[in-house]
């Protein structure tokens, strides 16, 4: 086996982007410093402003025309997934046409979602007018993964965007051509102000964006980077949206479509080469269609391959140092008393990994607790659907899940300890762009997309506006002792019921 060359590579100011198909250099990108980070902050504020003088329409408008030339030169955008992740490029598409759908969804809901909105303000209070508004924070630091380059940063910058925030976007070192070619896409759109900007380096770049004076952190990546820019922002007590990764569960009962089960979890566990957030990870079927299920899903990955060619259904593993995680899973996994009844440690090579389906692996294991991130998927035999879902639960993270069942699809999801959950189709709610995205415990908080995504990147301004004196003033020193026995009479009346 040769070894591969971690990727990228540094060369003093600059860094090359490589092809991990191929180590081809397909780019170079410059190493911003802490300096440069914090002075595109500082330019990203007064920009922030302008933006938020454009208003809701104005924005809306922009976004529209951005979208368009996404959707427009679409091959191109795609061929700079390819060349820099190694995945086909069908799948670049698809995670291209979500992304420009959240655009649309943002652009055409910001105003109805953070405008003005009447509040009630309650008897006690009724001679003021309530509102809230949902103002910009104003500038916001956007860090990226490489797994999904276009859809994932997307799902965050296009909503801070909409809010009428500037962002500053750090893409994935494995993925900067990416984030330059989005980033000047918009500018070509807004060139009156730097509205989103792009720094590109590695960690420390990402750390400097934590420590610039932006007003939120929205990040996208592995759990363990979410924690160190969680107690770097609390310093500066700058506030973060976390989406991390995960080990999604798929819940598969005896009344379940078991074909369409099957085909969701091979899609589910393998496409991307398994370097999906919420791929299929790990698999608890009903004892009375498990045997059944678990055939189909081996007839199913025969046909599943990995590797550079049109014919391949998905690419390399974009980040080599991941390759050992997957093997050392694999191997955790069969010394323990699994079986691979597709694959094994042999399956993971130098720069592929094939499919490799793992049963009977025990669930204290590492390839059922921790995320692999690798085209392997376990699956697990239960007595009821009260088991899967204790077992799924069991885990520190809770990103997304998916429930196969005619019957019981509702009950099951909501039992269900994640941030989302598809029912009888794989990983449906990430493209349903009014459906928050997000997880829970080692998954991250916050949200992205939906109405709550839009509120994520923004404070709400609640206001009493005093429309009358009020016949019994409350908030004076002057107030009478019966303005205050009366006030005891009517909450009395309003709340003392038994
Ligand atoms: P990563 O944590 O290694 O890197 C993510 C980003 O953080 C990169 O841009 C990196 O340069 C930057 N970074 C690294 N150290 C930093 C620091 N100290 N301070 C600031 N920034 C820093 O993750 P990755 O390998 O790029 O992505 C894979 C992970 O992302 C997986 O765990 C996957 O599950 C997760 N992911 C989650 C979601 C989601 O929505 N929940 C989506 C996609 C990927």
């Amino acid at each position: 086996m040769t070894a591969v060359q971690p990727k990228p590579t540094s060369v003093g100011e600059t860094f090359d982007s490589l092809s991990p198909a191929t180590d081809e250099v397909v780019g170079t990108y410059p190493v911003h410093s802490a300096e440069d980070v914090r002075a595109t902050v500082e330019s990203a504020r007064v920009a922030a402003e302008w933006w938020d003088g454009l208003g809701y329409a104005g924005r809306a408008d922009r976004l529209r025309q951005w979208k368009g030339v996404i959707t427009r030169r679409l091959p191109q955008l795609c061929q700079v997934v390819r060349d820099e992740t190694g995945k086909p490029i069908v799948d670049a598409q698809l995670e291209s046409v979500l992304a420009i759908e959240h655009i649309a969804w943002a652009g055409k809901h910001a105003r109805k979602i953070l405008g003005k909105q009447r509040r009630s303000a309650g008897l006690l209070m009724s001679n003021q007018a309530a509102t809230v508004e949902y103002r910009p924070l104003g500038v916001v630091g956007v860090i990226g993964p490489w797994n999904y380059p276009v859809f994932t940063p997307l799902g965050s910058i296009v909503y801070a965007l909409a809010a009428g925030n500037a962002v500053v976007f750090k893409p994935s070192e494995y993925t900067p051509g990416v984030g330059k070619w989005l980033v000047d896409a918009f500018n070509e759109i807004v060139p009156e102000q730097p509205v989103l900007q792009l720094v590109t380096g590695f960690g420390e770049t990402g750390a400097a964006l934590v420590s610039a004076g932006v007003d939120k952190i929205a990040f996208t990546g592995s759990t363990a980077t979410g924690k160190k820019i969680m107690a770097a922002a609390a310093q500066t007590l700058t506030p973060v949206v976390i989406e991390a990764g995960g080990k999604d569960p798929v819940l598969v009962d005896a009344d379940a479509d078991l074909d369409a089960a099957a085909d969701a979890t091979v899609w589910g566990a393998f496409s991307n080469s398994g370097q999906t957030c919420i791929g299929v990870e790990r698999v608890y079927v009903h004892e009375r269609v498990h045997d059944e299920f678990v055939a189909k899903v081996v007839e199913k990955s025969r046909d599943v391959r990995a590797g550079s060619d049109e014919d391949a259904q998905y690419g390399p593993v974009t980040m080599p140092s991941q390759l050992a995680v997957i093997r050392r899973h694999i191997a955790d996994a069969i010394e323990r008393g699994g079986r691979a009844v597709i694959g094994g440690v042999d399956s993971v090579g130098d720069r592929y990994a094939q499919p490799t389906v793992l049963v009977d692996v025990p669930e204290d294991s590492e390839a059922v607790r921790e995320e692999t991130f690798g085209p392997t998927v376990t699956i697990a035999k239960v007595r009821d659907m009260d088991e899967a879902v204790d077992k799924a639960n069991a885990t520190k993270y809770g990103l997304g899940s998916t429930v196969f069942s005619k019957s019981r699809g509702m009950e099951l999801a909501a039992r269900l300890r994640t941030g989302m959950t598809s029912i009888n189709a794989p990983l449906s709610f990430a493209g349903i762009a009014s459906l928050p995205f997000g997880g829970v415990g080692d998954s991250g908080f916050g949200r992205i997309h939906g109405p709550e995504g839009l509120r994520e990147f923004a404070r709400p301004k609640a206001v009493a506006r005093q429309r009358f004196t009020a016949p019994i003033a409350l908030t004076s020193f002057n107030r009478k002792e019966s303005t205050d026995a009366l006030v005891v009479k009517l909450i009395t009346i309003l709340h003392g019921k038994r």
